[in-house]
């Protein structure tokens, strides 16, 4: 089958390359001059430091594995380098503790009183994924946890890990990544990182793999329309508003749906205002890069 992939991303290069090793006849068609998405090395301009900033996937988990098959596939499995997950927490007074994977280190997390971890232990050992709020952070009020213990502990890797504190984030998303990061398969949890620039790990190693593999790929070719394309299927792997817009009608209301103001919103809004009717404490919870880094 003639196949265009529309993105040059991550998305795009390892659908590109999944349809071309199943023998389709692929052409990977990418607005910018070079391939990778938001994961480049910035261009070298004269008068800047050595070596030129990298932008992007400059973390990802061992629960990746998408992604690591995806690397292993372009030749550059060995262009990471895995950490056990180990994250010192600094809080305002500059003393330290650990969140890692161990029922003594998470006894021993002095950032939040004993009551509060003998409940974070307690929720811990009966943990299940059922959610029964929506927010994450009621979710862990029904477990149990005191807004101390969410503030000190939940929030300070949930909120890394979904870019979202536990007020917003989904019970669902919070379930798993506590799931995944310290319950789950140990290497689940490993924090991976890259060795090498991730223009030169991610896109131009997927373009080698990719023509290696008998794809065309058109760098400098924005596609405005899909009926120009020449192919059977088009795989559309750009950023949402850029998709509604290639798939008109159903991809505008799928965008309009995902506009909509999220159920969690008004829920965070309000607990945010009842917060905000609280004595503020100074805290300044700073997970920091294990050691080595
Ligand atoms: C600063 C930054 C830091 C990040 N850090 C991390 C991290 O530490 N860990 C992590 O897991 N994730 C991280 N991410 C997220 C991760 O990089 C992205 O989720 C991922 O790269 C997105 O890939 P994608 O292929 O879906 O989209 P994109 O990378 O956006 O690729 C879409 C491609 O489509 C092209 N395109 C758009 N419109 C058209 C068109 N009409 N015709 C042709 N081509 C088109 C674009 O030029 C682009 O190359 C980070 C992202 C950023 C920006």
């Amino acid at each position: 089958m003639k196949v265009a992939v529309v993105g040059g991303g991550l998305a795009g290069l390892s659908a590109a390359l999944d349809l071309a090793d199943g023998g389709h006849d692929v052409t990977l068609h990418e607005a910018r001059p070079t391939l990778g998405g938001a994961v480049h090395t910035l261009p070298r301009r004269e008068g800047d430091p050595e070596p030129p900033p990298d932008n992007g996937q400059h973390i990802a988990l061992g629960c990746f594995r998408e992604y690591l098959r995806f690397l292993e596939r372009i030749g550059e499995g060995g262009s990471v380098r895995r950490l056990r997950l180990e994250l010192p927490v600094i809080d305002e007074r500059g003393r330290h503790a650990t969140i890692k994977r161990s029922p003594t280190a998470l006894l021993r997390y002095r950032h939040a009183p004993l009551r509060d971890r003998l409940a974070i232990m307690r929720a811990l050992l009966r943990w299940s994924q059922t959610p029964h709020a929506e927010t994450f952070a009621d979710e862990l009020r029904a477990r149990g946890q005191s807004d101390r213990a969410i503030e000190r502990f939940w929030d300070v890797f949930i909120r890394p890990a979904l870019n979202l504190p536990a007020e917003e984030a989904s019970a669902e998303a919070g379930l798993f990544t506590v799931k995944t990061a310290l319950l789950g398969e140990p290497e689940d949890a490993d924090i991976v990182l890259p060795t090498r620039p991730l223009g030169e790990m991610h896109g131009e190693a997927a373009g080698r793999a990719l023509e290696a593999a008998g794809a065309a790929i058109e760098t400098g070719a924005r596609v405005d329309d899909l009926d120009s394309l020449d192919a059977d299927a088009v795989v559309v792997a750009v950023p949402p508003e850029e998709s509604a817009r290639l798939l008109g009608g159903a991809g505008a209301r799928a965008l309009a749906d995902r506009e909509r103001p999220s159920p969690l919103r008004p829920a965070a809004a309000a607990r945010a205002a009842r917060s905000a009717t609280r004595q503020p404490r100074a805290l300044d919870l700073q997970p920091r890069p294990p050691d080595g880094l």
